[in-house]
């Protein structure tokens, strides 16, 4: 499950073999949903031995299933031992799964406990697809949304997360609609060039949480490389390039980014550009000594927001007693 359309489409070529039997070969793994190469009855013998030799459909597995009300937190195993996460959101419009993209990362956000655990390494596409399609058979039912928020910084493992983004978007892969997959990032400004340049409409976040570069670069050390003036710039050309409008996230930390004063410099930032602002309330976890901002603070920098002529919402929160927050149960399950 490593492999996107085309190249499952060059492997083939490769053989001598006409480009319509990939499309076969994902229907029956994507939507047959059958693992087992023996039984792909419109591909002949030769092929199915090569598929057999060169390919594993050996899926990665479930260790560990939290329930909530509407939600599901899954850990998994890796090949090699290692865990990573995965949430399962129900909304009013759909069900939506936050996955993981690395093993660790490396990003080291003063408030994130998937900072803690140091990269050891990408996840391969198909550890990645895998997340989702082991959803999908555990709850019997279609993810509608994806989102890239998981464990790890997605735009540090570019080439893996845009072949899984082709795969599961695909008409013969998972089919899940661009505009409900969802890639956030710490702000990596290479990497949202030559996102920008992609002709889909796959949806960008970016987690600012910081109205200016003395504070970001206390909380998101990433911002010491990228700073606001650089990400912002790019963001401008996103918009200008792609038309479309970008998510920025904002953790709600309490006293540290949640002043009034935050919000008009968040404001007069983002003014007149083409975003929406998610306003996130903080999952406090035992390591790490952030507070969550009380429900008056957010409101209040909501409304701040809002005055100033900004889109803006608060996010739902899930999962807060189930360890759904970023990296919370991989980290304590060693
Ligand atoms: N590395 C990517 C994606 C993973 S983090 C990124 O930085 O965007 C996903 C989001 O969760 C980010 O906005 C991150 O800052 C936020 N986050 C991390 N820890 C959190 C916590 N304890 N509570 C709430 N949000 C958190």
């Amino acid at each position: 499950m490593n492999y996107t359309p085309q190249m499952l489409q060059d492997y083939l070529a490769q053989k001598g073999i006409k480009s319509f039997k990939q499309k076969q070969i994902y229907e029956w793994i994507y939507q047959k949903k059958i693992y087992d190469f023996d039984l792909f009855s419109n591909v002949g013998k030769t092929l199915i031995n090569d598929l057999k030799k060169d390919f594993s459909l050996d899926f990665i597995k479930i260790e560990k299933v939290l329930e909530a009300p509407l939600v599901k937190k899954f850990l998994f195993r890796l090949k090699d031992g290692e865990k990573i996460e995965a949430v399962l959101m129900e909304h009013d419009y759909g069900l939506s799964v936050c996955i993981s993209s690395q093993v660790g990362c490396n990003m080291t956000c003063a408030f994130c406990e998937s900072g803690r655990l140091k990269k050891k390494r990408n996840l391969q596409t198909y550890e990645m697809v895998e997340q989702i399609i082991l959803i999908e058979a555990y709850i019997k039912k279609r993810i509608s949304h994806v989102v890239i928020m998981g464990i790890g910084e997605p735009f540090d493992n570019y080439d893996n997360v845009i072949n899984f983004i082709t795969i599961i978007n695909d008409a013969k892969g998972l089919a899940i609609g661009s505009r409900h997959i969802t890639v956030s990032t710490c702000g990596i400004v290479p990497k949202i060039k030559e996102f920008m340049n992609l002709d889909w409409q796959v949806n960008l976040a970016i987690s600012l949480h910081a109205p200016n570069d003395t504070l970001r670069s206390q909380l998101m050390p990433v911002n010491k490389v990228y700073n606001i003036p650089t990400l912002i710039d790019a963001l401008k050309e996103y918009i200008a390039k792609t038309n479309r409008r970008v998510t920025i996230e904002y953790v709600m930390l309490n006293m540290v980014n949640d002043r009034e004063s935050d919000a008009m410099e968040l404001a007069k930032l983002l003014k007149g550009m083409n975003v929406y602002v998610n306003l996130i309330p903080y999952n406090e976890t035992a390591h790490i000594e952030f507070k969550k901002s009380s429900k008056e603070r957010i409101d209040k920098f909501f409304n701040t927001l809002k005055k100033a002529g900004i889109n803006v919402t608060i996010r739902k929160e899930f999962g807060g007693n189930i360890k759904a927050a970023c990296g919370q149960l991989r980290s304590e399950s060693d």
